[in-house]
This record gives C-alpha cells, structure tokens and sequence, in this order.
C-alpha cells in the first residue's frame, strides 16, 4: 500500500530527500540545543488580540509599516511571508519555469534554494564556493548564466559564517540586470547590520532580500519572516503567495518585536552573543582536538575537529546538541556550533576539554 501511493507521488517528489531540519533530527533530545542558530534567550509576549473568528489581512498593514520603518524602506517594499523559508520558495513559484529556467545555488550554503527548485521540477546549477574563504566564484557563475532566473547568496553564509565580498555582489548584480534576480538571504544580517544591501534596492531591479524573525530577533517559533525588493516584484509575488499567510497571533507579536524598545533589547543581545562568539573562538583555539575555525559574522560557528564525529557523540550524550556539517561540499569533519549563553558556552568548552585530553591530543 505505503509503496502505492509513492508510485502515485510527482517523480521528483518520490527521489526527493526532504530538509533535514534541526527539530528532525535532534528531536527532543538535550538540554542545550546549539543546531538550529535559534536565539538562547526567549522574549515574553502577551497578545493583544483576543478574538480569532475573522481572516487576517492578507498583508496586515502595521507589520509591513513596522518593518518598513526598521529597515528603512517604503511599504511597497516589502512582503510579509511565512518565514523567510516562504520568501525562497514564493520566488520559485513566481519565476522559475519548470524544466526550463535554472536557479544557482552556492554549497555549502542553506540547503532549502536547492530543495525548494527540486521540489519545483526547476534545474538546480551548482557553483561552489572558493575552498576554506568560502567566496563566490564569479568566473563560474558568469559561465552558468544561461537559463538562470534567480541567484540565491546567503550573507553572512550559513554554516560558513563568513560575508559576501559587497564587490562581487555588486558585479553579479550589474551582469545579471535584465536577465536574473539575485536574491541576497539575509537572515543573519543583524549579526553584522554594515553588510546589508538593502541600500541598494533602489539602484538594482533585480535585487532582492530575504530577512526572517527567526534568529536575531529570537522569534522562531511565529515563523515571520519578509522580502524586500522593489514594489513590481512585491506585486508579482502577492500574486502567488496564499490568500492568508499570515496568523492574526504572528503578526499581533510580530508587530510587537518591532517596536523600539524591542529593536533595542535585540540590538543588545546581538553585542552579547557576538561576545560570546568571540569567547568561544579564543577558548577552542587552545583546545587541540580542535583543527581549524572559520571566522564567523553569525550567530554560529564553523569547526574542523580532529575525530569529530566522535565529538558530534560525546556532545550529544551529554546533552549538547550541534550540527554536523560534514556531509556536505568542501566540510569535512566540520560542524556548526550555534552561539548559546554564556553558561552554554561554557558546559561545551569544558565537554570538548575532557574529551581532547582522554584521547590524548
Ligand atoms: C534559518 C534560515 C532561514 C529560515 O528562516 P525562517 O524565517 O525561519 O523560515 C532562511 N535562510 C537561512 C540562511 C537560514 O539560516
């Protein structure tokens, strides 16, 4: 029966693996949950909405004027979706032709540009970063242009943390003018605000920005998330995008984190927890299981470690939850530690300590 029904499924849906999410494969299990770069710390909110009875706005209009203010841009900028994870795939939908158009797609980057393009019956070109700076290779992305629509870059990379020479975005942007949109997924920008290219949305048509509630603002769980581009783009993806996307409860917090004490209190955690990276990194530097650390402007670290999968186990018995990278283009042994409290980062430096010195490194 069960094998009938796949028979039944599209056959891209039938060979599809499905995003492996931090919550699948951690499950429950641990106490100190540094996989999914959530924000360690939680924001109590009350609603202030009480009845439930009606439809949302499709696009509610205070959140999009919240937003519109935090970031500097005008109403008709900006959509509203669920979580940024909707923005990459409303822009599939509306632009991507399937079995015909193409989208790039950068490894080891965010797995669900890839995902969402299978998914779409749309073709999936991959250009590698350069090895170990994790840059664009413009040389290769420049020869794989033809039947591309969309570009997607995460700035700052997730697991690499690094950020996007502005320079070679700024070139893709100006080679790709009329053809493709190159969409910059900035779901870590608060951890590095001055790398934003949201100032360029009024120079470049086919610029476009993803940006989620997710992490800096420690907001995972209402899944809000916006794109910004110029007002046709925003047009043609309210045209696809469901006809109430966005919970009365979502947007009633949302619009409540983007107040100004609130954007103050996340501006001050941002500072905390990039302290707490910059903690992390000097205490592995000294540890010797420890192979490389890549500099990171994120709320997460990339790590190369000497046995590291059984660090990943020794971790996970004790309760502390990472990523494993390792499995994926140019990470070996790697994993992706997300920055926690102080006291998280702590329990992990000492776990990592024991375990180098029983094996002797
Ligand atoms: C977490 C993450 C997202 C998903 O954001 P949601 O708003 O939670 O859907 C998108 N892009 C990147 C690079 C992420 O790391």
């Amino acid at each position: 029966m069960i094998d009938n029904m796949l028979k039944l499924a599209r056959i891209n849906i039938q060979k599809l693996k499905p995003y492996q999410s931090a919550r699948r494969i951690g499950g429950e299990h641990g106490d100190i949950w540094l996989n999914a770069n959530e924000s360690p710390i939680s924001v109590l909110f009350k609603l202030k909405k009480k009845s439930f009875n009606r439809y949302p706005e499709c696009q509610p209009l205070n959140l999009i004027s919240a937003y519109a203010n935090y970031s500097n841009l005008c109403n008709d900028q900006i959509l509203v979706t669920r979580g940024a994870d909707e923005g990459i795939e409303l822009l599939i939908k509306a632009f991507c032709e399937p079995g015909k158009d193409a989208i790039i797609y950068c490894p080891p980057t965010y797995d669900m540009y890839r995902i969402n393009a299978k998914i779409y019956g749309v073709e999936v070109k991959e250009v590698p970063t350069i090895k170990n700076s994790w840059q664009l290779d413009i040389l290769n992305i420049k020869l794989n242009l033809d039947k591309v629509k969309l570009i997607y870059i995460c700035n700052p990379n997730n697991p690499t943390g690094n950020v996007v020479f502005k320079k070679d975005l700024l070139f893709l942007l100006k080679i790709t003018l009329g053809t493709a949109l190159i969409i910059i997924d900035e779901a870590y920008i608060e951890f590095f605000p001055q790398e934003s290219m949201s100032f360029y949305l009024k120079d470049y048509p086919n610029l476009i920005i993803l940006r989620t509630l997710s992490k800096a603002f420690a907001l995972a769980g209402i899944r809000c998330g916006f794109t910004l581009a110029r007002k046709d783009v925003i047009d043609i993806l309210n045209k696809v995008i469901s006809p109430y996307p966005i919970p009365v409860p979502v947007s009633d917090i949302a619009i409540q984190a983007l107040e100004k004490d609130a954007i103050k209190t996340m501006k001050s955690r941002v500072s905390d927890l990039n302290a707490n990276r910059t903690w992390l990194v000097n205490k592995l530097k000294k540890i010797s299981c420890v192979k490389k650390i890549f500099d990171s402007s994120a709320n997460y670290i990339l790590v190369q470690f000497f046995m590291f999968e059984k660090v990943f186990c020794t971790l996970w018995e004790q309760g502390i939850i990472v990523r494993n990278q390792s499995d994926k283009i140019n990470l070996n042994q790697c994993l992706r530690i997300s920055i926690g409290t102080r006291m998280e980062c702590e329990r992990l430096i000492e776990e990592i300590q024991f375990f180098s010195k029983k094996f002797h490194f």
